[in-house]
């Protein structure tokens, strides 16, 4: 064997080892087949590597030592290069004798011989490690290319957190990411709540589909969730059937029927579980540690955004509560001002009902108001969410306002905390109503209101009690109001109340005092009885806006009550209604002397119904002189119309009444004895016209006569008929003195007379002529009876107005009557002095005197101290009467002091003339 491996130009260049061996040791595969694909060669290296024998090989087809997959591939390569002399390449698998696999890298050339391709000489390399090498490259491709999903679905979620703020959104999307790069049967999300230890599913796939997983409490020692919450770690099962009696799958909510795998890891923020996030999978070992991985750092990326998510949620939470609190006290200040702008009770009342459920967002509200007298709370208002055409709205607002609840003896939580002033929440509203004596409302409203919570809250002004508001609503929304708002319109609430009750107390007063005022004006108005009862009704009516104002009197013939008046009664009830008493309620009235109200005459018994449409009636007794003269009253078609203080009104009224009524018929009976009185009168005067028409005739009739018997007597008596005897004289002296008395009486009638029809003849004139002429004319009397008639005249006199002829008269009848009553011997004074704007003139005389108690008698017409037939002084008893008259007419006055057995002064004074100084002037 030549071992010539080689030329160089012409050297041939040779080996000093043998060819064979030269190519044993190549590190590499060399061999060379055939065109059936038969080893002709193979060098050492080939044959280890595929740990067979050169003598096995050598012969052996090729494609017995490939792995049939490359087997396709290496016909081809060889049949092109058998047929073209194409140069090949390709990678193999070989099939070591022990059966282990090389991976191959085949280069063939062909080898010719006389211009033919013979055999193709092969070289080849074991790549298996590069092979190996670049699987792991794949791998570590594929992972990171999976780490980049992750990461991606990573950030995915992160930049979900910065995209929407809600948690259902985030939780999908975590949903959408695990599904991308996991595959399972279940996944399921649940939110832990610490505090109230509630576990709440948020997300539950099942196959593809939500299911709904009811919330549950947390119980540390049951369940896998249990236990991944307890240990704060995540669990990782890879087959559950294989030990099923390890963990307590059994106890699991969560766990799905089928499940061999299964994954849960907790949701971690500041150490604190907030959730778990699970994976179930029905093959076994679906998860492993670097699945466990994964999921934590999506768990861990799914808390942060979640947990920014809830900030979030948080701030805007906070955000909204501050918005609600900044709507809430502007709605308290709106309030607020409407409260104030009130006094009006009724509007008052509603402005609080309609603030509660307006502003404060309640489902119901009501007011009640503490009625002192009643010692109860009064409902007065209520305002529903209901619709107001509905009949629950209905119920509510027109037949609750009124209903009250007793406070005293009546311990229920509802009326204490109220009167305690506290504030106390219900759970019902049935609990009201039942406080309310409603209780058969209850189940409509609780139906269709809804209402979980009733806040009660006292109203307290001054820390008096005042009221309380009732404000309903579901729980939350209660829950989530602030006290500190309700009890802030509380306050106001109980302010504006307070003062619109004062204002109403007030006006109230002022009804009062001005109705009390319009009925005395009305009453006084008139004493006729019928129109005094008549404004009476007319005006109590009008003052209480009531249906009807009555007033009965006691007919004490008939003995029944009758109606004298009436304002609102239909005619024929008017004309029926008629009671004895202790009959009905008028009758009792009457008879017990005491007012009686009824709030609502269809419960009570002692009611008679003359007019059915009387629902309220309100009685007091008309009371003269303690005694019951007839009622007043009020009647309404509400019920219990008529308040406390419209009663004292009534009261009062009919006091006033009963007072009116006693004048009026005082003043009936009054007027009647006038008219009684006027009709003697009447007949008086003409009876005395009558008189003085007589008495005129007879005088005229008795004077002329007179005139005869005087004429004839004196020509008997001064002997011109022939001489008289001394008994003839003196009988004739007697007749003519008779006569004489006569005439005087007739004249003095005649003045008297003349007097009440004539008028005086006032002049200026000096009293002191007036007296001497007097004076002069008595002079002869008082000398026959022994007297002196002294003047005593004041020096410059003023002159008086007067008739002289009547003042003559005067003095004549005064120094006559000095004359008279005086012993003979002695001095009679005529005094004349000034007194103020008056001249007095006095006669004083020394004579018998008069008695005190007769001093106002003498001047009255025909009167004489001493009136017997037997009486020593002549005279008619009229001279004083005519002195009183003529000085009276002048504007003076006459007066008399006496002494009995000493004497009297009897005086007068005449007015003087202005300015006029007495002058005297004689004549
Ligand atoms: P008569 O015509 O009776 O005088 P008068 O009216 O003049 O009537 O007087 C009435 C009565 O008054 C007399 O009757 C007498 O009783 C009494 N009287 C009058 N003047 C005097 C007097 N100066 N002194 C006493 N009594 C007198």
């Amino acid at each position: 064997m030549v071992n010539r491996i080689g030329t160089e130009g012409e050297q041939v260049v040779t080996s000093p080892i043998p060819l064979p061996d030269l190519l044993d040791g190549i590190q590499a595969g060399v061999l060379v087949v055939d065109r059936e694909r038969r080893f002709l060669f193979v060098n050492r290296w080939f044959c280890e590597c595929l740990d067979r024998t050169a003598d096995a090989l050598i012969g052996l087809h090729l494609d017995r030592v490939l792995t049939p997959d490359s087997h396709v591939q290496v016909q081809n390569e060889l049949a092109a290069l058998f047929e073209q002399g194409v140069w090949g390449g390709w990678q193999a698998r070989l099939v070591t004798g022990r059966g282990k696999e090389v991976v191959a890298e085949f280069d063939a050339r062909p080898v010719w011989h006389d211009g033919a391709i013979v055999a193709a000489q092969v070289t080849c390399q074991d790549i298996t490690p590069y092979h190996k090498l670049i699987a792991e490259c794949e791998l570590y491709r594929e992972a990171l290319e999976c780490q980049s999903e992750e990461i991606e679905a990573l950030h995915r979620i992160g930049a979900a957190g910065s995209l929407t703020m809600d948690i259902d959104q985030v939780v999908n999307l975590v949903y959408d990411q695990v599904r991308r790069l996991f595959s399972f049967s279940t996944f399921a999300l649940v939110i832990y709540e610490s505090e109230s230890l509630q576990l709440l599913p948020k997300l539950v796939y099942h196959n593809g589909e939500s299911i709904s997983v009811k919330p549950w409490l947390y119980d540390q020692e049951q369940g896998l969730i249990g236990w991944t919450i307890r240990n704060a770690r995540p669990l990782l099962i890879r087959d559950c059937a294989a030990d099923p009696t390890r963990w307590p799958i059994a106890q699991e909510r969560l766990f799905q029927p089928g499940t061999k795998s299964w994954v849960s890891l907790p949701l971690i923020i500041q150490g604190e579980v907030v959730g778990i996030l699970c994976l179930q999978c029905q093959q076994a070992a679906a998860f492993d540690d670097g699945d466990l991985n994964s999921l934590q750092a999506l768990a861990d990326q799914m808390t942060v955004v979640i947990e920014n998510v809830r900030l979030h949620q948080q701030t805007e939470h906070q955000l909204d509560e501050l918005q609600q609190a900044n709507r809430e006290m502007q709605a308290l200040q709106d309030l607020s001002g409407l409260l104030q702008s009130s006094l009006e009770l009724r509007n008052v009342y509603q402005v609080i009902v309609n603030g509660l459920v307006n502003d404060l967002g309640y489902d119901i509200a009501m007011l009640s108001v503490v009625d002192q007298k009643r010692d109860a709370l009064i409902i007065r208002a209520v305002a529903t969410t209901l619709d107001a055409n509905s009949p629950e709205h209905t119920y509510l607002t027109t037949t609750l306002p009124g209903v009250s609840i007793p406070l005293e003896d009546n311990p229920t939580l509802i009326t204490e905390t109220i009167s305690q002033g506290r504030i106390t929440t219900i759970h019902s509203l049935g609990e009201l109503f039942e406080a309310l004596g409603q209780r058969d409302a209850i189940s409509a409203f609780d139906d269709s209101l809804r209402i979980e919570t009733v806040v009660i809250v006292p109203l307290l002004a001054r820390g008096k009690l005042v009221g309380s508001m009732f404000a309903g609503g579901h729980y939350s929304e209660i829950v989530g109001r602030s006290i500190s708002l309700l009890s802030a319109f509380a306050n106001q609430s109980a302010i504006a109340l307070e003062n619109a009750q004062l204002y109403s107390t007030v006006n109230q007063r002022l009804t009062e005092v001005s109705t009390l005022y319009a009925l005395a004006n009305e009453v006084s108005y008139s004493l006729n009885l019928d129109v005094v009862l008549d404004a009476i009704v007319i005006t109590l009516r009008r003052a209480l806006n009531c249906r009807s104002s009555v007033i009965f009197l006691y007919n004490e013939e008939t003995e029944y009550l009758e109606i004298r008046a009436s304002d609102g009664v239909k005619p024929r009830w008017q004309r029926d209604a008629r009671m004895r008493l202790g009959e009905g309620i008028t009758g009792i009235v009457a008879q017990e002397a005491r007012p009686l109200y009824i709030p609502d005459t269809y419960n009570d018994e002692n009611f008679i119904v003359f007019d059915p449409s009387v629902r309220s009636l309100f009685v007091v007794p008309l009371m003269v002189k303690g005694k019951v003269i007839g009622t007043l009253s009020v009647d309404d078609n509400k019920v219990d119309a008529f308040s406390e203080d419209e009663g004292r009104m009534l009261s009062i009224a009919a006091a006033q009444a009963a007072v009116a009524i006693d004048n009026a018929r005082l003043y009936e009976d009054l007027k009647e004895r006038a008219e009684k009185l006027e009709q003697a009168y009447q007949e008086l005067e003409e009876a005395s016209r009558l008189k003085s028409e007589f008495v005129q005739n007879v005088s005229h009739e008795l004077r002329t006569p007179l005139t005869f018997i005087k004429a004839y007597v004196d020509l008997l008596l001064d002997g011109s008929l022939g001489p008289l005897n001394e008994m003839q004289r003196e009988k004739f002296q007697i007749v003519s003195d008779r006569t004489d008395a006569i005439n005087r009486l007739i004249s003095d009638i005649f003045s008297l007379q003349r007097l009440e029809r004539e008028k005086l003849n006032l002049v200026p004139l000096h009293l002191t002529q007036v007296a001497r002429a007097s004076i002069i004319g008595a002079a002869e009397a008082a000398r026959r009876s022994g007297l002196a008639l002294v003047e005593d005249f004041e020096a410059d006199l003023p002159l008086v107005l007067g008739d002289r002829l009547r003042l003559n008269q005067v003095f004549d009848n005064l120094i006559h009557n000095a004359i008279k009553f005086s012993p003979d011997g002695g001095e009679i004074r005529i005094r004349l002095c000034r007194d103020g704007e008056f001249v007095r003139a006095e006669v004083i005389d020394p004579g018998i005197g008069i008695p005190q108690d007769k001093l106002d008698k003498i001047f009255g017409r025909f009167y004489q101290v001493d009136g017997t037939s037997k009486r020593r002084f002549g005279g008619t008893g009229l001279g004083l009467a005519i002195v009183k008259e003529i000085i009276e007419a002048h504007g003076g006055i006459v007066g008399v002091q006496s002494i009995l057995d000493e004497g009297s002064a009897f005086s007068f004074t005449v007015p003087a003339a202005d300015g006029e100084q007495d002058h005297e002037i004689q004549i």
